[in-house]
Parts: structure tokens; sequence; C-alpha cells
């Protein structure tokens, strides 16, 4: 018995219990969605999971280019209390055949053209329905689903009950599935329109994928919890953007999308005349991209932080200063403290491990009590794994990561995973894997190749086995091969030494 419903999808059809004909899509094709019309496709796709006999709790797992009608697929979830579970587009068969194994998905939704990609990595759970669902908005769970009603009463949800699983390698390569509550997103949903000012008149410009926290659930939440409308671009296509940046109120992004808008000389002033607020986040911003695109149109862009793990945790202030090169202030209900090794809180502008407490915290790793009593303390704050300092006025600056992590273009790549991969390469010896300084991608991904044999192997064919291994994102930029890894004397490779002496490769 639910006392207090907490399914987002129920506060959103609330808010728009006044409104259902109100476009509240626009795509770059010009169609347009009304809520009504999101509520009805979004009904027939729980009742069809239903009627196949899924169960609340049930992974559904999808991997699928950005639609309209993948986000009905995320909304059914959400109805029907069942757990969405999105892959990026670019995992290929190896990496997937993780994900389905350790998710063990009641159905999966794809692309039609990887049906076959989909049932070569189905190993360890061969019963599951595949339904397929392309970018252009066909397919069958869309054909199989049209004979059910339209009408779909949505499961009440408790604060705690799961909403969607959604994956991080972390430092040993395994990937660890995080489960994100209800309460989860709305409690953040809730903060974020009152933080950045969200109301029924903005129109957000979506450019993001949306099997991303990111694009899924900060863009999505805040925007439809005030009423709000969303231009929906199926990916960032710089021209796209330009185009529909004068008919949009709030952007959201990566810093490369910032980056790349600045590189555009049909990007001025005059395109965001409208905008209201420009958002980014997922990795830091360059303290020369604020500055430059402060000049290039006035606007100071409100950088924020978060994780799939918590959602948002800080922001720069809508009214206020926002501070280049810091992450800004705290959210509401949200306790932040920098600590050293010992858990101990440092004094003000002393730089130690950023910790988060508040309902924005997701509930735990699936599967892994360990994993999950492991990254937390005592008093129940999570440790991050980013390290950051806080300043007198309150506003958290991020200086590094403890966590091996490298965010290209704003999508994460732990080291490891890339690492155990190229180990496995025949004549390799050993090898480390880093981020360097990229102009576009902030970071780039930069392999270091101890060879069996010198002279061995080359990098062209080292980058072509690896991209048919693992997604796109993760294949080293550039190989380097040396004779030995830097080590510590506890036989640590030490890769601060390698980051050092390869700062400039990748610029
Ligand atoms: P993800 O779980 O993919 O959202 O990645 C979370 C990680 O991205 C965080 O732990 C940080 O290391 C990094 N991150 C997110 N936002 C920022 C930011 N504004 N500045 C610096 N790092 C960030």
């Amino acid at each position: 018995m639910v006392n207090v419903d907490f399914n987002l999808f129920t506060h959103f059809s609330e808010k728009f219990s006044l409104s259902t004909d109100k476009v509240i899509l626009n795509t770059e094709h010009e169609q347009q969605y009304t809520f009504s019309d999101i509520d009805k496709t979004s009904a027939q796709i729980a009742n069809y999971f239903i009627e196949l006999g899924a169960k609340v709790g049930d992974r559904i797992s999808s991997q699928i280019e950005k639609s309209p009608e993948g986000l009905c697929l995320y909304f059914a979830c959400l109805r029907a209390g069942l757990v969405f579970h999105p892959l990026n587009t670019a995992y290929n068969s190896s990496e997937l055949e993780y994900f389905f194994g350790n998710a063990e998905p009641f159905a999966i939704v794809c692309d039609e053209n990887n049906i076959t990609l989909i049932e070569s990595s189905l190993n360890q759970c061969g019963c599951v329905k595949i339904l397929t669902l392309n970018g252009d908005g066909d397919g069958s769970l869309i054909d199989n689903s049209s004979h059910c009603s339209t009408k779909f009463e949505t499961v009440p949800r408790a604060e705690d009950d799961f909403a969607a699983l959604l994956y991080s390698s972390g430092t040993t390569g395994v990937p660890k599935g995080i489960m994100i509550s209800h309460g989860n997103l709305l409690g953040n949903a809730k903060s974020l329109v009152k933080a950045w000012g969200f109301t029924h008149n903005d129109t957000l410009l979506h450019c993001l994928p949306t099997f991303h926290v990111h694009g899924l659930f900060i863009s999505l939440g805040c925007t439809l919890l005030s009423g709000a409308s969303i231009r929906w671009l199926s990916a960032f296509n710089i021209n796209n953007v330009i185009k529909y940046l004068p008919g949009s109120t709030v952007m959201m992004g990566v810093p490369t999308y910032y980056t790349r808008l600045l590189d555009d000389e049909n990007f001025t002033g005059q395109v965001s005349h409208n905008i209201r607020l420009f958002i980014s986040g997922s990795a830091p911003l360059r303290e020369d991209t604020f500055a430059l695109f402060e000049q290039r149109t006035g606007h100071r862009i409100l950088e924020r932080y978060g994780m799939t793990e918590t959602n948002v945790n800080t922001s720069n202030p809508l009214k206020g200063e926002r501070r280049a090169g810091t992450v800004g202030l705290p959210l509401h209900g949200v306790e932040i403290r920098v600590v050293d090794d010992d858990n101990k809180t440092l004094k003000t502008g002393t730089i130690g491990n950023i910790q988060i407490r508040g309902s924005n915290v997701f509930s735990g790793y699936w599967h892994l009590p360990e994993k999950t009593a492991e990254s937390f303390t005592s008093d129940q704050y999570f440790d991050t794994g980013d390290k950051g300092k806080i300043d007198e006025d309150g506003y958290l600056a991020i200086v590094g990561r403890s966590k091996d992590l490298i965010i290209s273009g704003g999508l994460n790549i732990y080291p490891k995973e890339v690492e155990i991969v190229i180990d496995e390469l025949s004549g390799v010896k050993e090898s480390a894997v880093i981020g360097v300084a990229h102009s576009d991608f902030g970071e780039a991904v930069v392999a270091m190749i101890v060879e069996e044999q010198k002279g061995s192997l080359n990098e062209d064919q080292i980058r072509s086995l690896m991209k048919a291994k693992v997604a796109n994102f993760k294949v080293p930029k550039r190989v380097i091969f040396i004779d030995d890894l830097p080590r510590n004397s506890m036989g640590k490779v030490q890769k601060n030494i390698l980051r050092d002496q390869y700062e400039d490769l990748a610029q």
C-alpha cells in the first residue's frame, strides 16, 4: 500500500491535467506531440507489457535511437512500475552481453537493424522477448501495442521504489548497475524547477542523448514537471541547434556542445537572444569557454554538477553570481562536504573528497551490497570519487577525481575497461589508458602499450582491433608504444607521470 504516490509520471500528468492538448514535443521534422498523444502511446506500451506478462520491478532494456516513441517507452515503464534500463547506442556485442546477463531484462527493445547483434549478446538470458523500435518511431513495439487500450492506470510508487537502472563501470572495469528510485527522480526534478526557474512558458532545446542521466532525467524532469515544452532534436547537430535556438528559452548541454557552438561563425548573440539560460554539466566547463561564450552572447553559462548516482548535486545560481571554474552551491535538500581520507570534514578552501547526502542519492548498486556499503560512510554520505574544495561563500569547485575516469565529449570511460580489452590483444604485454586534454572532447582516450616484442604492433592495427571490441567513444584516439610503464614502489602504474609526459598529445 503506497500512502504518498511518488510515481514520476503521475506528477507529470497532474501538471498537464488542464492542458492535455498542449504540444509538448516539436521535432526537427516539425512533427508535434501533445501531452495526450504521449499519454496514449505510453498507455498502450504499458498495457502491452502487462499483456506479455511483465510484473512490477521487471527490467526493460533498450538500445534505441532517440525518438518521441522511445520517450513513450520510458514513460510506459514508469507507469507500469517497470524498471527502465537504457543503453548507449554505441555498445557492441561483448558490452551488451554483460549488461543483459546482469540486468536480466524481461524484454529488450532495439533498432531492427540490430536484432542479430542483440541475439548474439543473449548468451545468459536467451528467453528474453525482443521488440523493435527504430529512430523513425516504427517497429514491432508500436505495431504490437496498437491494439491495446490508450488508457492505463499509472501504478502508484513509493519513494524508494526502483524506476531505472543505469550502469557505471568503476575502477575495476566491471560495470555496476545504479538503482534509481522514483523518489530520487521526483525530488531532484522539483529542486531543479525551483533552482532554474522553469515555468510552463519555457521551451527546452533538447539535443542530448536519452540513454544518459543528463538527457533523460535532468533535462526531462524539470521541463515536464513545470508543464513546459521541448524542441526535440534527434542528436546534437550544429545547424539544427543554431536553427532552433531562437525559438527556445533554455538549452542544456555538455561542454563540447558549447565549444562547438563557439567554433561556428553562425552562432551569434542574435541567435541566442530568446534564450534565458544555457546550462552545462557532465564534465568540467573550461574557464576560457565560459569567458568566450559571455563575450559572444552576453550569457554566463550556468554550470552544475551531477552524476548518475545522484542526479544534480550543485548548481550555480539562476540569480546571483555564476562563478567560472565552480559548480555552484548545493541544491535544496542536498548536503555536501569535503573530507580527508578519514572522513573528517576539511576547512574551507582545502581540497579533499566530495561526499553527498540527500534524497537525490541512489539507493545502491544492483546485486552488489558490498560495493554499496563501501560507497557510503557510516553517516550515509555517498563518496563521489571526485576531489574538490568549497570556498567561503559555499561554492564548490571540482579539481580532479580520485576515481580513474576519463570524460570525453560528456561520455564516461573507465580506463580499466579499455585496458582489459587491450591486454587481451595478441602481442600486447601490458597497457595503461589515460585521458589527455582535448580542445573539442575535453579529454581524449590515449593508450600506452608495452609490446611482447618491440616493433611488432602498430597504432592503426590496435585502433581497428579495438573498434570491433568496444564502443567507438572508448577506442583510444592515440596509441603510444613504450618500453615500460612507470610504477611506484608498490608496483602501481603512475598514470600522473604518463599524463604529464603526454599532456599535449591530443590537442
Ligand atoms: P556521470 O555519472 O556520467 O554523470 O558522470 C559523473 C561524473 O562526471 C562526476 O562524478 C564528475 O566526475 C563528472 N562531472 C559531472 N559534472 C561535472 C562538472 N560540472 N564539472 C566537473 N566534473 C563533472
